[in-house]
C-alpha cells in the first residue's frame, strides 16, 4: 500500500544540532546493521522504516556491510526508499560507512583510498541514492596514513556523494588529528559515532571532551547494549532476540553476565515510571554534547516505545548516584 508519511511527524521529535554544524539529527536515529538483511523480514523492515518516519526520525543509519550478507542492508533500503520515501528524499539524512571487511582482497577493508572511493560507489548504488548525507570512515586504519583516508572523504564530498563526513571508533587522539587534516582541507566534518551507553561509558573519559573542543557532534550507537539494557532478558533468553540468534554479536554468556545489574537498572527505571529501555536513552540524552542515540528495532513497536524516552529526560543526583553505584562507576 501507498505510503503517506504521519502529518504529526515533525510534532514528536526533538532536534539537536551535531556540534557547532549546520546540521540538525533527530534526538533518537535509527540503525539498520540488523533487521534489514536478506535473512530478515522485508515487510517487517518496511514497516519499521515507516514508524520510523512517522515518529519524526529523520535519520537512517547504514553501513557497506550491513546485512547478513554484506551489503543486503543497503539492498533493502534502497527497494524501501523508492517505494516509501523517494518523495521525502530532502527531509532525510541518510548515511553509510566504509572500514570494515567487506569484499575479498587487500582493497575491500580498512582505509585506503582505494577502498573508501571505490565503496561509497557501491553504497550509492545499492541503496539507489545520488549522495549520502554523512559519509564515514567506519574504524581507523593504524597502517594507512590519516592524511590518505581524510583526502579520500574530502574528494568523496567534493564529488558530491557526501554531503558532511564522520569518523568512527577512533579515539580522542586520532580524532584532533582527524579534525585538523578536514580542517585543512575544508570538509564538513561534523560528527563522531561511538559506543556508548550505561554498559561502556569509555567515551566519558576524554573523547567527549575532544570532540566538544573541535565543535564535533556525538551519535551513541549500541546505547542498549545491543538489547541487554531493556527488559527483554529479564526472565531468559527469548527466542526472537538478538542473543538467541546465532549470525549476532551478541551472546547468552553476555546476557548472564550482566543480569543482576539489568535486574537492579530495571528497578531504578520503574521507580522513574520508565522502561529500563528508555531510562538507558534518556540517560544518554542527558550527558552533555549527545547528539543523537542511536537505536536498533526489531519491530515497529520497539521504536515507538524508544521514541516515549524523550518524555523523561530529567534523572536527579540520587538516581545518577544510584545508576553510578549499580555500575560500579
Ligand atoms: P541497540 O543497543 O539499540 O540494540 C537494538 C536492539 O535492542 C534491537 O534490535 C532489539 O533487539 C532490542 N530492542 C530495542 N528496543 C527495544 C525495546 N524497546 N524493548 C526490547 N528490546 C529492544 O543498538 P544496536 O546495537 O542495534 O546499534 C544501533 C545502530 O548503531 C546500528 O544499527 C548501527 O547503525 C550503529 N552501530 C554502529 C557501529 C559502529 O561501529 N559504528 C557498531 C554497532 C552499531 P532484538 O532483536 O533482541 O529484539
Amino acid at each position: 500500500t501507498e505510503y503517506k508519511a504521519s502529518s504529526e511527524r515533525y510534532n514528536i521529535m526533538k532536534y539537536n544540532r551535531s556540534g557547532k554544524s549546520g546540521l540538525l539529527l533527530p534526538a533518537i536515529s535509527l540503525g539498520l546493521w540488523h533487521n534489514f538483511g536478506e535473512v530478515d523480514n522485508m515487510l517487517n523492515a518496511r514497516y519499521i522504516l515507516r514508524t520510523a518516519f512517522d515518529l519524526g526520525i529523520t535519520h537512517f543509519d547504514l553501513a557497506n556491510n550491513y546485512g547478513p550478507p554484506f551489503g543486503s542492508a543497503e539492498e533493502t533500503f534502497g527497494l524501501i526508499f523508492k517505494k516509501d520515501f523517494k518523495q521525502y528524499r530532502d527531509e532525510l539524512i541518510i548515511s553509510t560507512k566504509a572500514g570494515y571487511d567487506m569484499w575479498p582482497g587487500p582493497y575491500g577493508n580498512l582505509g585506503s583510498r582505494k577502498y573508501l572511493i571505490a565503496s561509497i560507489d557501491q553504497s550509492l548504488k545499492r541503496m539507489g541514492l545520488d549522495y549520502v548525507d554523512i559519509f564515514y570512515h567506519h574504524r581507523p586504519d593504524p597502517d594507512t596514513p590519516l592524511e590518505e583516508t581524510m583526502i579520500a572523504l574530502s574528494d568523496i564530498v567534493r564529488q558530491g556523494k557526501a554531503l558532511y563526513v564522520g569518523i568512527s571508533n577512533y579515539q580522542a587522539k586520532e580524532t584532533a588529528e582527524a579534525s585538523k587534516l578536514l580542517k585543512e582541507l575544508k570538509v564538513p566534518f561534523v560528527i563522531h559515532q561511538a559506543r556508548y551507553s550505561l554498559f561502556d561509558r569509555w567515551v566519558e573519559k576524554s573523547l567527549l571532551n575532544t570532540l566538544d573542543n573541535n565543535g564535533l557532534g556525538c551519535i551513541a550507537f549500541s546505547p542498549l547494549a545491543q538489547g541487554m539494557l531493556t527488559d527483554k532478558y529479564l526472565n531468559g533468553i527469548p527466542k526472537d532476540s538478538r542473543a538467541f540468534k546465532n549470525f549476532t554479536y551478541l551472546d547468552t554468556a553476555q546476557v548472564e553476565n550482566n543480569l543482576n545489574k539489568i535486574q537492579e537498572l530495571n528497578k531504578v527505571a520503574k521507580n522513574r515510571n520508565q522502561k529500563l529501555s528508555q531510562m538507558a536513552i534518556s540517560w544518554l540524552l542527558a550527558q552533555k554534547n549527545i547528539t543523537s542515540v542511536l537505536v536498533g528495532a526489531s519491530s515497529p513497536n520497539q521504536l515507538k516505545e524508544n521514541v516515549k524516552s524523550l518524555d523523561n529526560l530529567k534523572f536527579s543526583k540520587e538516581e545518577l548516584n544510584i545508576i553510578d553505584d549499580i555500575l560500579n562507576f
